[in-house]
């Protein structure tokens, strides 16, 4: 696997690779990388024939220093990891490679970066958007993997793909999880033993709720995942929403003709943990 810092070294890579026709697939990560990534590596090597992971802790998508601070990092693990993935590429820049100016980009999602974790997390999404079209324009890919865990940033890039004219084809692969369900994350390692236990119940109280929505209401399914993380002093909900899967609206009802999706964001101790699953 090649590793590249510098922008220049990689783009004279890929300019080689490009003038054979060859397809560049892209997966775009902040490292600390688990099996989840690993699903989008392999996603891209059978779609494209090459494959760039970049691996960025972006500092313009953090709304908290702290988080920031305490972000994992781990490039050398990453690196063995991607090896052993057969990617072809690790792209790691450093801050001034990817900013050697202040981004003061602005960017309008409209409803989709005001909701959710774009109101939970402000400027969130717009420091996602900046990072992102850096990336693609280094890169240059023909397609871009992304997670379902990051449902609503799968919407957000949709959208800035689109804003920017490109063809880049955006691609998202399903959440994978832990053997108890949590979902995978880079977050996960910052949990404590007991963190790490108490977060093991936010799948099946997802699967609770979705059997609430079927069985009784949405409201029901809200207001039982508010008492039974109230009922646990580490846990501190964020939010919890039904919402129309093509749009991200809250609903009050199930509708046989829209697809419905459960978001939720909840703290577990000081770490910040989300997680999503389709209703109908
Ligand atoms: P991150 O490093 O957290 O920024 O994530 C990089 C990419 O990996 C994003 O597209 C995430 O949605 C995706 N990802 C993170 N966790 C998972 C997971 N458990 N399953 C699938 N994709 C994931």
């Amino acid at each position: 696997m090649l590793i590249y810092t510098k922008i220049a070294d990689l783009r004279a890579f890929l300019k080689e690779k490009k003038s054979l026709n060859h397809t560049v697939g892209f997966v775009p990560t902040m490292g600390a990388l688990h099996n989840g990534h690993i699903s989008l590596i392999e996603a891209s090597k059978k779609a494209c024939n090459v494959t760039i992971c970049s691996v960025f802790v972006n500092p313009t998508q953090f709304n908290d220093k702290t988080d920031l601070e305490r972000y994992p990092r781990m490039p050398e693990k990453d690196a063995r990891f991607l090896e052993l993935a057969n990617c072809d590429v690790l792209f790691l820049p450093s801050v001034d490679e990817i900013y050697p100016k202040k981004d003061e980009t602005i960017f309008d999602f409209g409803f989709l970066d005001k909701t959710l974790d774009g109101k939970h997390r402000p400027g969130h999404f717009n420091g996602v958007a900046q990072v992102v079209k850096r990336l693609f324009e280094i890169v240059g890919p023909d397609k871009a993997f992304f997670g379902e865990k990051d449902y609503q940033q799968v919407m957000i890039i949709k959208a800035l793909v689109k804003q920017m004219g490109s063809s880049i084809e955006i691609v998202s692969c399903p959440i994978l999880r832990e053997a108890d369900g949590l979902a995978m994350s880079s977050r996960n390692t910052l949990l404590t033993s007991e963190e790490r236990e108490i977060a093991s119940r936010i799948p099946k109280l997802m699967l609770d709720a979705k059997k609430i929505v079927k069985e009784k209401s949405i409201s029901a399914a809200k207001l039982f995942i508010e008492e039974e993380t109230k009922k646990v002093s580490i846990m501190k909900l964020d939010y919890f929403e039904i919402c129309d899967a093509e749009t991200l609206e809250e609903i009050s009802e199930i509708n046989s003709q829209k697809k419905a999706i459960a978001l939720i964001a909840l703290f577990v101790g000081k770490i910040r943990l989300i997680d999503n699953l389709l209703i109908s």
